[in-house]
């Protein structure tokens, strides 16, 4: 009775942390105006599973530099709306999170944060199974460097 006991839990929790995987990825923010991955490469794309029914992108600011001076955030929204967003987006403010409140054309952001905080977001799958989408940071400037694509496999 215990053994199977053990081995049921074992399987639930390497299914749990194996979904966690699936439907999340791990960015860094930098104090270079970069997104990396968790090796510090670029992350020119993020490949989100069909299957998910939600998909996290958890992201952590590893710099030193603060919210005001080198604030980031991660936005999704359709290609050709970014540079309509981070243009209201200035007029926002920090204090605004330099993001047009109430905006339609975002589909999911996260707050705006600083050096050694952590911040993430939820992305409802089905709003961007169609294609097109991208992830950037809506601080001012930073989208020119900090902006990848989010695709749907
Ligand atoms: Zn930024």
């Amino acid at each position: 009775m215990l053994k199977k006991g053990l081995l049921v839990s074992a399987l639930f929790l390497s299914g749990a942390f194996a979904a966690a995987a699936d439907c999340s990825f791990d960015l860094k923010g930098t104090d270079a105006m970069t997104y990396t991955d968790a090796a510090g490469k670029p992350v020119p794309e993020i490949v989100v599973p069909a299957s998910c029914a939600d998909f996290t992108i958890n992201m952590e600011h590893v710099g030193k530099m603060p919210k005001t001076a080198m604030g980031h955030n991660v936005v999704v929204a359709k290609s050709g709306d970014v540079k309509a967003i981070t243009a209201a987006g200035v007029k926002a403010g920090v204090k605004g999170d330099y993001l047009p409140a109430g905006d339609a054309k975002i589909v999911a952001a996260s707050k705006m944060v600083g050096g050694g905080e952590k911040t993430s977001v939820k992305v409802p799958v089905a709003k961007i199974k169609e294609g097109g989408y991208n992830f950037f940071c809506s601080f001012p400037g930073h989208e020119m460097k900090m902006n990848g694509k989010l695709t749907v496999k």
